[in-house]
């Protein structure tokens, strides 16, 4: 009997908010200090040491659940999530269960090279709550000791779940750097996966419908994703893996299997690693030490102003308002809000967006790569930006000794005129222009003769000669002038 498939797939996404200090005390968040230098008796869970809320943490969280346009809890709650393991001194957890602060939101992806359908990703709920510490085991096994560094304990994480959405790792991918782009415009988050800033779980199953039954494979949830990439293959692989075993067990579903599994980057496969509890094993209940936060509709408001354009309105209005073509919008917004405000600033009295687009994907994308920079670090100002591409534009400077001037300006740092002259440039003047073409016309009266009789290609000797005489003019605009020329007498 043939079988219909389809992958099925969800996400957890747990955010480290971008605050100086932790979520219930005033320990520092910085990465990277000593272990357990970053400590007191609230993030150690000492008796009688009571939390009180970093309402910053809360304000950020507001803000993501606004640019995902969820609902925000007018009464949230804090509850203790229960569990034992050493990095967690206090045996528990505070997380949110039933009143999370964001809830029922969607982020809406689009792909202007259709790799696949537009779709809306509903986010199921966005709630606050505090990290655990790291543990460090011997794996040498030369029998040494587990070491506990709980700098991280206590510090603000935000976890946005999806609703099983998502259909490949295409997609999944595709709403990661989405929400990443949105998390970093907004500053929430400094969004670095190595440093477990931000950190995927996927969870994965099959939708298989065979004549008018469909029925599911348990849902594996996948850790361990260190990469959007990670994330991509472990899910193709998943879905693979399901479909394999389905068939192996006579295309039967044995529904006590639910596991969680971990990505092995090298072998490219998932490994089990344990079988998954259900969220009741957790028991929730609610922190005492915790009021109910009640959020206003001005304050909801005046955090909603400062979210700014989101990357799918900027893409828009780069379509809109520069003639930029889908592609040319997604990979400027692509560089976050920085980047798109510098082209703007250049782009707006130039008047030419495409032209603007084209010389930062190819000349300045480029060297921001190989600089490891940002756009902030950018040694070419908006203003000599903006002069440089005026002689592009007018033609008095041509695209190839541009680069070579471009060149310049960004490794020397070098003013445009600096760079210019350096390299032996100088822009041609219109009654100069027209002076040359004249006297190559002029001196070749056979080649005239034979572009007159159609061979237009002679024109590329007329245009060597002029090149002779003033190796800085643009041949592009010899072509144009002589033919001109030619016309008008
Ligand atoms: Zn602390």
């Amino acid at each position: 009997m043939s079988c219909e498939k389809a992958t099925i797939i969800g996400l957890e996404v747990h955010v480290q908010l971008d605050t100086q200090s932790k979520l219930f005390c005033g320990c520092s968040t910085r990465f990277g200090a000593p272990p357990n230098t970053h400590i007191c008796p609230v993030c150690l869970g000492a008796p009688g040491a009571l939390p009180v809320l970093n309402r910053q943490a809360l304000d950020l969280a507001i803000q993501v659940g606004l640019a995902l346009n969820c609902e925000i809890e007018t009464n949230t709650k804090w509850d203790r999530k229960n569990y034992f393991y050493p990095d967690l001194p206090k045996g528990y957890q505070i997380s949110q269960f039933d009143r999370p602060i964001c809830a029922n939101g969607y982020l809406d992806l689009i792909d202007p090279e259709a790799h696949f359908a537009d779709r809306r990703v509903q986010i199921e709920r966005a709630h606050l709550e505090e990290d655990a510490g790291k543990s460090s085991h011997d794996e040498t096994g030369a029998g040494g000791s587990s070491k506990i560094d709980l700098n991280r304990a206590g510090t603000p994480l935000l976890e946005i779940v999806t609703r099983p959405d998502l259909r490949s790792g295409t997609e999944a991918k595709a709403f990661l750097t989405e929400l990443k782009l949105i998390l970093s415009n907004l500053q929430v988050s400094d969004c670095n996966m190595q440093e477990g800033s931000l950190r995927v779980d996927a969870n994965v199953n099959l939708h298989l419908a065979e004549g008018d039954r469909t029925i599911a494979t348990p849902i594996v949830e996948i850790k361990n994703l260190n990469s959007f990439r990670a994330v991509q293959r472990a899910i193709d692989f998943e879905s693979e893996r399901q479909w394999k075993q389905w068939q192996e067990d006579g295309r039967t579903i044995d529904q006590a299997a639910k596991q969680t599994r971990g990505w092995d980057d090298e072998s490219g496969q998932t490994v089990l690693q344990r079988t998954k509890e259900d969220s009741a094993d957790y028991r929730y209940f609610p922190e005492p030490d915790l009021a109910v936060v009640h959020t206003t509709v001005e304050q909801r408001e005046t955090i909603g102003k400062k979210i700014g354009p989101l990357p799918s309105q900027q893409r828009a209005e780069l379509i809109s308002a520069y003639s930029l073509s889908a592609y040319d919008a997604g990979v400027l917004v692509q560089q976050g809000r920085r980047f798109v405000d510098f082209f703007e600033t250049i782009a707006r009295p130039l008047d030419d967006g495409k032209l603007v687009s084209n010389w930062l994907q190819q000349e300045v994308l480029r060297y921001l790569k190989e600089q490891q920079a940002d756009i902030d670090q950018f040694p070419v100002s908006t203003e000599q930006f903006i002069a440089f591409l005026k002689l592009i534009q007018s033609g008095k400077l041509d695209t190839s000794r541009g680069k070579a001037v471009m060149q310049k300006m960004m490794e020397q740092r070098l003013s445009l005129e600096e760079s210019m002259e350096q390299l032996g440039i100088a822009p041609v003047e219109d009654d100069e222009l027209a002076a040359i073409c004249r006297q190559v016309i002029e001196e070749n009266p056979d080649i005239i003769q034979q572009i007159r009789e159609g061979n237009t290609k002679a024109v590329g000797n007329l245009i060597g000669q002029a090149k002779q005489i003033n190796r800085n003019v643009d041949p592009a605009l010899v072509r144009k002038q002589i033919l001109n020329f030619m016309k008008t007498g």
